[in-house]
């Protein structure tokens, strides 16, 4: 597989039981596409996460599987598969199957236009201390970066790769890609993408670490788009 163009990226703490089920949905949807690559980054897991992905690896060789030293969070994991991704296009999404491959090729199908296309989970299943926390964090997020995007933690994405190299990520900023890419003239599309229940395993976040982390990255995040470099070149002699 030297030719390798679309890479997906798919971060993991602790999901052994949904990783076969993802594979084989993931296999589905892929049917189509000769070349493409998945990135399993074991984000530390304390289950049997990383023996299950070296064994899925067995049957699926488009497997590839990065195991972290130790738990470094979301963004980190996220991190390290972009750079081994060997596509031009790179897709990301959860590991627990509540975001739902079958959406990838609407999402693929987007960037002929557009260099980011985002996920917008519109039905969330989740519960609904989840679902308000995430409605107050969107409002907040948007407001503070002066921004509008509807739903910012969805991590089903799809991105041409270019964008990713040029930016540096800092924990908790997977959050942020989209506006920190527009900052970088990125154009970027709202898709809407199915979402399901978490059907094994635990949510990997509560409503403080989730809400009271994000204040201070949002801070970071509009002093970028504030102090961003914005001259132009009018000539040169
Ligand atoms: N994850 C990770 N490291 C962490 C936290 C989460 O790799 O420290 C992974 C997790 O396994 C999942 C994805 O990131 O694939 C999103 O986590 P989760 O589903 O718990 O978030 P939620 O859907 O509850 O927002
Ligand atoms: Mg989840």
């Amino acid at each position: 597989m030297d030719d390798v163009d679309i890479s997906l990226v798919i971060p993991v703490y602790n999901e052994e039981e949904s990783l076969p089920v993802l594979m084989a949905e993931i296999d589905d949807e892929m049917a189509l596409h000769k070349n493409y690559e998945v990135i399993f980054i074991d984000d530390g897991s304390s289950d049997r996460s990383l023996k299950t992905l070296i064994g899925l690896k067995e049957k699926y060789p488009r497997i590839r599987v990065i195991k972290l030293r130790s738990r470094s969070g979301q963004t980190s994991a996220m991190d390290a598969g972009f750079r081994r991704a060997r596509g031009n296009v790179v897709i990301t999404m959860d590991a627990d199957l509540q975001n739902d491959p079958a959406d990838i090729n609407k999402l693929l199908s987007e960037l002929d236009e557009y260099d980011i296309v985002i996920g917008w989970r519109a039905d969330r299943e989740d519960t609904w201390v989840k679902r308000m926390s995430s409605r107050i964090a969107n409002l907040v997020r948007n407001r503070i970066t002066e921004e509008d995007i509807k739903d910012v933690g969805c991590t089903l994405k799809a991105y041409k790769r270019e964008f990713l190299e040029r930016v540096k990520l800092y924990n908790g900023m997977h959050r942020f890609l989209p506006t920190l890419f527009k900052m970088e003239g990125a154009r970027v599309r709202e898709v809407k993408v199915n979402h399901r229940p978490r059907r094994y395993g635990k949510s990997k976040y509560n409503i403080r670490n989730r809400l009271f982390n994000s204040i201070y990255d949002l801070l970071a995040v509009r002093w970028m788009k504030r102090r961003r470099l914005t001259y132009e070149i009018e000539e040169e002699f």
